[in-house]
């Protein structure tokens, strides 16, 4: 099978998370201050056109919203937009669309369309399914593809759903939006419409909804198990409670020329899959489970720089990559042989990869040249945090306190470079800089025979030059497991 994994996606699912609101004191006063985004369709039961409309308070008066030209993969976002109308609203010179607020307030209102003939395709689109899709029978929309932001000013908005068929799933429900939510985390949402399974089930204390269309090789139940079963884990191992509703929405795309895709992006309150209906269930699994732990890292940490994402990407991305191995394994959905496969095959595409001895600095630049460029950061972070997560549990705690600290310490304020690697030295100790600076910041090549690993796990160099990991002889898989995990 072709793996094909954009991690483009893994950035863009760190971006933007802004603090709450500030809670109003009283409902009235929020009444007046809220502004409302209202969502609907265009004609009852026909998924053609959606529309959408803001309104904005006189509180808003002076705040600028801009709408997204590009998101990720996709440019030209102002096409999918049609029909707006605007009253009380500035349109403001310059190459985007931006609007000042006028001094009582305003509105705006605007329908969204998919601007390419039928189904998404590899041809056309770099990533097919992630742009505006509507037609007949569906919808399926992410928020930062037609949502604007708040450039300056802004104020928190309620949602009016009601113009939405029943067939609909949004991130967000009206009720969360009560005392009114921040545009930024609403526009970090997906919309799901029309001819979708929608289901509703309890895990733990989270409400999981799902609207999911095609057939694939996990079915509903089982991905929602895979859900509920990280958010779990993450909560204990994290010691950060999930949120109390949670939304998966799962669209097929085609599969690719070779083999299949499978794309996740972690959205506020939700999560998004795109996959082609050939993806096997290992693939999926494994997707949704790392798409999961973006919840703590690093969303639950505070915003990040969009702009030098790639940057940090050792830790965004690795650290999250080896918690979706050892969170999947302390839920119960794998077991160590699976666990220590999945390590070694990232140990092994690092070692096999020709973009292995990239320093941080030209991987951030050269991010999206190759498939090779984009996993290094996954390949080798993940590596690392293994190997830090021992050399942390031995002096206490694991990293798992690490994404603890950073969450516990988050007041909103940016996540920063010089914050995730003051928390890892502070419980990693001082092996944590020398490491960085040698096998990131230089990009001198890692042996993972000489990774610190669980005194259980042992790693050998088969004659082909892979390396493999494996519990030790004589040690039962089951106590070699306990050791992997350590202490929740
Ligand atoms: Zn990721």
């Amino acid at each position: 099978m072709v793996r094909k994994m954009v991690a483009a996606l893994g950035i863009l699912a760190l971006a933007a998370c802004a603090p709450l609101p500030p809670q109003p004191d009283a409902d009235g006063r929020t009444a007046a201050q809220a502004g409302i985004l209202s969502l609907g369709t265009q004609q009852p039961d026909r998924f053609e056109a959606i529309t959408v409309r803001l309104d904005l308070p006189a509180a808003a008066a002076g705040s600028v919203l801009s709408f997204p030209e590009n998101w990720g993969p996709e440019e030209s976002l102002s096409q999918l937009r049609r029909d707006t109308a605007t009253r009380g609203l500035e349109r403001l010179p310059g190459d985007g669309e931006t609007y000042r607020i006028g001094p009582g307030g305003g509105w705006i209102a605007y329908t969204v369309a998919q601007d390419y003939d039928g189904e998404p395709d590899w041809e056309t689109h770099r990533l097919p399914g992630m742009r505006v899709r509507t037609a007949e029978s569906h919808a399926f929309l992410l928020g930062q593809t037609f949502l604007p932001q708040w450039s300056q000013g802004g104020v928190p908005l309620t949602l009016d759903l009601q113009s939405l068929p029943q067939r609909a799933a949004f991130s967000f429900a009206a009720s969360d939006c009560a005392t009114g939510c921040a545009l930024d985390d609403l526009a970090n949402s997906v919309l799901a419409l029309g001819d979708f399974a929608f289901d509703t089930s309890q895990a733990g204390n989270t409400t999981v909804r799902s609207a999911i269309r095609g057939s694939f090789a996990m079915d509903a139940d089982a991905m929602s198990g895979v859900l509920a079963g990280m958010l779990d884990q993450g909560a204990q191992r994290f010691d950060d409670a999930p949120f109390a509703s949670y939304l998966f929405a799962v669209n097929p795309i085609p599969a690719p020329p070779q083999g299949s895709a499978v794309v996740g992006t972690g959205l506020h309150r939700s999560f998004l899959l795109l996959a082609s209906e050939n993806a096997d269930e290992e693939r999926l699994r494994h997707t949704i489970a790392h798409e999961i732990v973006h919840e703590w890292i690093t969303r639950r940490m505070g915003p990040t720089d969009e702009a030098t994402d790639a940057q940090r990407m050792w830790f965004t991305e690795g650290a999250t990559e080896y918690f979706a191995w050892k969170l999947q394994l302390a839920a119960g959905l794998i077991d160590t042989q699976d666990f220590l496969a999945g390590m070694s095959d990232l140990a092994n595409e690092y070692l096999s990869s020709p973009a292995r001895e990239l320093p941080a600095g030209q991987l951030a630049e050269r991010i999206f040249e190759s498939d090779q460029a984009q996993r290094l950061p996954y390949q080798r972070g993940a590596l690392l945090a293994w190997h830090w997560d021992m050399l942390a549990r031995a002096r206490g705690a694991g990293l798992d306190a690490v994404i603890a600290d950073l969450i516990e310490e988050n007041a909103g304020q940016e996540l920063t470079d010089a914050r995730i690697r003051a928390a890892m030295a502070r419980r990693i100790g001082g092996q944590f800089d020398s490491d960085l600076a040698r096998h990131v910041v230089r990009g001198k090549a890692l042996d993972p025979e000489a990774l610190t690993l669980p005194a259980c796990v042992m790693a050998t160099r088969q004659p082909s030059g892979t390396v493999r990991f494996a519990v030790r002889d004589g040690i039962p898989a089951d106590t070699c497991r306990m050791e992997i995990l350590g202490h929740a």
